[in-house]
């Protein structure tokens, strides 16, 4: 007697072997008689009290002949040695007028954690199908049921979700799991999901008392958002005619020459998984970010790269820092890439490269901080393992719009937060002892990055939301934005005796914006310790070509430095 399956099955095959002959049980049961065929296997309920181990009761089959005993073994499952002990021997229960049902009651012990209990019935023409169940060796209070950590929002696309992950402690007793939204979705109990039917809100009640099992612990609700299947615009490698003016995220799929294409933006995925990492930060801190659209649906453009997987990985050719972490120079690489099939670079659009292919088995992806470029990729059946990767069991969120929301984190200038184990920015820089766990949070304590700005900004203070809240916009090198100051490049010179002009060159000549007094820098960064705070209202949008010059004095000679070219894009 090797083979142990589950309550459910067991049943389920059982059933398979019902014969109807006898249509229906009487109360009186004859004390002998003559049969033609063996009886049904026994029907049978495992059921808790408020206390004890589970009763396994065995009742006479509805139809087919009528048995005259049970016969029953039990063999327990001892967790020190983690083996079955041997099975007992058969022991006997004959079924008289006052004695229809046979209830077995199982005692806990510490050494023991489950019991497979083994029947069949009989009767002068033979015996039964066996049916087998195995339970664990548990109090009720020990087997109540806890909500799924599963994500609450799921795209329709999903199609089933398996029951099994409505049992998230992996109780071993079947849960009965009734829609309530049948319109939404529905329990298909034969292939043994959960079908998802209509976007909207699916609820679902959880039980422990069905016709194979019964304990006093309570019911539990549970609903979880479908999100409508996306619209998927026709694949292009351009960026297409902007819905908004000023900031926005445009989403990029790459393939590589090397690796082949899992043809994630015709599946949908990418769009789901932008609006699953959308409905994750709102159901977080009631707020989503502004995305490139065109006429309302994701304007994802597609890049089929020139470069290797290799070429894109870490440690290969020069590197870049990022976070603390040296990573391969892909951002530059890709987005040179991106802006030669659009005609040149997009100052004020973040990029956020999905790259279909591995490009470092220890994470999914990077990004500059702060900037405008970042990355997500699959990993090595880390990031991405299919479909069932959208119920992010656990996490509570699906690891690719954990790592959209990650790196957009880092280009809004949020550093890895070490602090919990379960902070969406908790990243490799983080001791290897804190280990991601639990559902994903983000900033619980309002104090890092979500409220404050201890790790390195406030992402509620920033230009980046739909709902058009914030102060200023990204801070990015060689970029202003109209209504915030902008930060000119800091120099240093030897002396304080100069007046700095900033000029700006309109129509070929210079014309001087502003003059500054120079200062001291208590802490400069080399020998010279003279610099100036150069900061000016852009005053019109377009791409501006400034000079410093430093004013002529009886000791000194004018001196016009190089120009350089800042960006104000809105
Ligand atoms: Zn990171």
């Amino acid at each position: 007697m090797e083979i142990r399956i589950s309550l459910r099955l067991t049943h389920l095959v059982a059933l398979t072997l019902l014969l109807s002959l006898f249509p229906i049980l009487t109360n009186d049961l004859p004390a002998a008689f003559a049969c033609k065929k063996p009886p049904a296997s026994p029907i049978s309920l495992t059921s808790w009290a408020r206390t004890g181990g589970p009763a396994i009761k065995l009742t006479v089959a509805p139809t087919g002949e009528l048995p005259t005993h049970f016969l029953w073994a039990t063999s327990l499952y001892n967790k020190i040695n983690k083996k079955w002990e041997p099975w007992s021997a058969w022991k006997k229960f004959t079924i008289s007028k006052n004695r229809k049902n046979l209830i077995y009651q199982s005692k806990l012990t510490s050494k023991y954690s489950q019991i497979s209990f083994v029947s069949y019935a009989g009767n002068t023409c033979g015996r039964s199908g066996t049916i087998q169940l195995r339970v664990p060796l548990k109090s009720s209070s020990q087997l109540t049921l806890l909500p799924p950590q599963i994500a609450s929002s799921l795209p329709l696309s999903l199609s089933s979700i398996s029951l099994n992950y409505f049992d998230p402690d992996y109780l071993g007793i079947p849960i009965l799991v009734t829609s309530q939204t049948p319109s939404i979705c529905t329990t298909d109990l034969t292939k043994n999901v959960l079908s998802l039917l209509a976007p909207g809100s699916c609820k679902i009640r959880l039980s422990e008392n069905s016709k194979l099992v019964s304990t006093p612990n309570p019911d539990i609700s549970f609903q979880f958002n479908i999100l409508e299947n996306p619209v998927v615009l026709p694949e292009t490698t351009q960026d297409r005619t902007d819905d908004i003016q000023g900031f926005q995220i445009h989403v990029v799929y790459v393939t590589v020459r090397d690796a082949p294409s899992n043809d994630f933006y015709n599946s949908g995925d990418i769009n789901n998984w932008v609006a699953l990492a959308q409905e994750w930060l709102y159901e977080q801190i009631g707020k989503r970010l502004i995305f490139d659209t065109f006429q309302g649906s994701l304007d994802v453009s597609t890049l089929k790269s020139n470069y290797l997987t290799s070429d894109l990985s870490h440690g290969n050719g020069a590197t870049e820092i990022i976070d603390g972490e040296e990573v391969a120079d892909s951002l530059p690489k890709l987005a040179n890439e991106f802006n030669q099939a659009n005609g040149g670079g997009k100052v004020g659009k973040n990029l956020f490269f999905i790259v279909d292919a591995n490009l470092d088995p220890r994470y999914c992806g990077w990004g500059k901080m702060p900037g405008a470029l970042a990355l997500g990729y699959l990993g090595e059946g880390r990031c991405w393992q299919g479909s069932s990767s959208y119920l992010g069991v656990g996490l509570k969120i699906n690891y690719m719009s954990d790592t959209i929301i990650h790196e957009l984190l880092h280009n809004f200038g949020v550093a890895h937060v070490c602090i919990d184990q379960s902070d969406i920015m908790i990243g490799n820089s983080c001791p290897d002892s804190l280990v991601r766990k639990g559902a994903v949070t983000i900033d619980t304590t309002h104090t890092r990055y979500v409220g404050g700005s201890l790790s390195g900004a406030n992402i509620l203070s920033l230009k980046v939301w739909s709902d058009g809240t914030g102060e200023r916009h990204i801070p990015l090198p060689d970029v202003c934005y109209m209504g915030e100051l902008c930060i000119f490049p800091t120099k240093y010179w030897s002396t304080n005796a100069q007046l700095l002009d900033l000029q700006e060159s309109v129509g070929g000549n210079w014309i001087t914006l502003a003059t500054f007094t120079a200062y001291k820098d208590p802490n400069p960064p080399g020998a010279y310790p003279y610099t100036y705070d150069v900061k000016l209202m852009p005053t019109s949008i377009g791409v501006h070509t400034y000079r410093y010059r430093l004013q002529p004095t009886a000791a000194w000679n004018e001196y016009l430095d190089t120009p350089f070219v800042i960006t104000v894009p809105y």
